[in-house]
């Protein structure tokens, strides 16, 4: 098994082995110190150019690139006078394992490396400190949820990204040959996390890809990002989804916090705060009147009964300075701006919600209407006919009262760290524009 860096004091005056990426090559006049890297750290390796047995230990290391990578055998020891935590590696063999070419770019110093080129070498990209940190802070944040949904009893569930009727909620599908016939790339899990309630899971969730065919260039749109989608049954309102999604982002940020807090404030700037319970909710209606009577804001008329970039960025406002708090629920959002299998009450009122976070919708949740008579209606109402037959048949055979949500995962991470474009924060970003590497 490699050795990492970060466990590298447990071991020192051992004879040990590491593999890594050459990070820096100083070639001083007596020694030669090379910093060695994993995912983990920076280690430094020290060879005495006096030695007559290091020869070919400097034949082999005069041969090697920065950002190769190599073997090497020998004694880690420790050493005060080394910055890099107090211990070095003196080698005794060194194999070289991969012979790096010249970098397109600094990945140490990314200032004026355009974002398109730092994508096209997106492995290069992510050598950098800060975008490894990245990654491994969603993967903490992700396993924070994950674990917080375990412990209640979810189960994981693996639905198809292939489906066969186009219409779900008015979201651009992507259409994909499908040997003779057409088939479409999924805008969510959501006919299918609801299914696994038809089918008597009661708590499911699902973290997995959501195609949309938006040809939007906004820096939080993607044309391909990472949904974090659950659903659960046996609820009396949506107030029940809304209270879960509290305690769910609670302990996704609480893992980060404990992990990540100190490295997120070091290197992006940003505190993680982690919320009080309940978060403030505010109805539409009620929310416009406040923009209107702080910010002398009022929303166009196309997005009334909606909201828009701007209102959202207000939203946030508005959260921190009436209730000191940092996410605001929006309820009472117009049914015709939201998607069919939402409830709604008698009086048409709709059961759903969306979760703004520091300026941007993280969130659309609702109860979901599970009553077959009143889906077919809803969905006739928006036009929707054979697309949807097959899932309409899913409500027929009973069905309980059930509520859910889709978190934006990447938009979750952008907005954690304070990125300002997806670009930065998905793994492998897809857009209208990009669909390489
Ligand atoms: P928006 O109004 O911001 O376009 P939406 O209403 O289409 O979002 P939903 O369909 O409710 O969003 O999707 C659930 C969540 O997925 C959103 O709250 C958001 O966090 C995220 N999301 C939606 N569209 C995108 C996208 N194109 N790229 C990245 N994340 C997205």
């Amino acid at each position: 098994m490699k050795l990492y860096v970060n466990e590298l004091n447990k071991h020192v005056g051992e004879e040990i082995t590491f593999s890594g990426f050459v990070d820096t090559i100083r070639d001083k006049k007596w020694v030669m110190f090379v910093i060695l890297r994993d995912s983990t750290g920076k280690v430094q390796m020290t060879i005495e150019k006096s030695e007559e047995a290091n020869a070919s230990l400097l034949e082999t290391m005069n041969k090697v690139t920065v950002e190769s990578t190599i073997k090497v055998t020998g004694k880690l020891v420790g050493n005060d006078a080394v910055k890099l935590g107090g211990i070095e590696i003196v080698p005794t063999t060194i194999e070289i394992t991969s012979l790096a070419d010249t970098l397109p770019f600094d990945f140490n110093n990314l200032d004026g490396v355009n974002i398109d080129t730092r994508l096209d070498y997106r492995w290069l990209d992510i050598r950098n400190e800060k975008n490894t940190l990245v990654r491994q802070i969603e993967s903490c944040l992700t396993e924070g949820m994950r674990e917080f949904l375990y412990k209640q009893n979810f189960t994981e569930i693996h639905s198809p990204k292939l489906i066969g009727a186009a219409s779900e909620s008015g979201s651009e599908v992507f259409e994909v040959k499908y040997f003779d016939r057409k088939a479409y790339l999924a805008q969510s899990p959501q006919f299918y996390k609801q299914m696994a309630l038809a089918g008597g899971l009661d708590k499911v969730f699902e973290v997995g890809p959501v195609f949309r065919a938006e040809n939007s260039n906004t820096n939080r749109h993607a044309t391909e990002f990472t949904g974090f989608d659950l659903e659960f049954a046996h609820i009396d309102s949506y107030e029940d989804v809304m209270s879960l999604e509290e305690d769910l982002l609670i302990a996704g940020l609480t893992k980060v916090k404990e992990r990540y807090g100190d490295k997120i404030k070091e290197v992006f700037g940003k505190e993680v705060i982690i919320p009080t319970k309940p978060f403030p909710v505010m109805r539409l209606q009620d929310l416009y009147q406040e923009f209107h009577d702080r910010y002398n804001f009022d929303l166009p008329k196309e997005d009334i009964g909606d909201m828009n970039a701007e209102a959202e960025k207000l939203t946030y406002r508005l959260a921190q300075e009436k209730y000191n708090h940092e996410f605001m629920f929006i309820v009472d959002y117009a049914a015709t701006k939201r998607p069919f299998y939402h409830m709604r009450d008698e009086n048409g009122k709709l059961q759903g919600y969306d979760l703004i976070w520091r300026g941007t919708e993280i969130t659309s949740g609702a109860q979901r209407e599970h009553r077959y008579e009143e889906l077919v209606k809803n969905a006739k109402e928006k036009g929707l006919g054979k697309d949807v037959e097959f899932y309409l048949q899913f409500f027929k055979y009973g069905c309980p009262p059930h509520g859910g949500f889709g978190i934006g995962l990447d938009r979750l991470t952008m907005l954690l760290l304070g990125l300002p474009n997806l670009k930065e924060t998905e793994y492998i970003f897809r857009g209208p524009n990009r669909l390489n590497p």
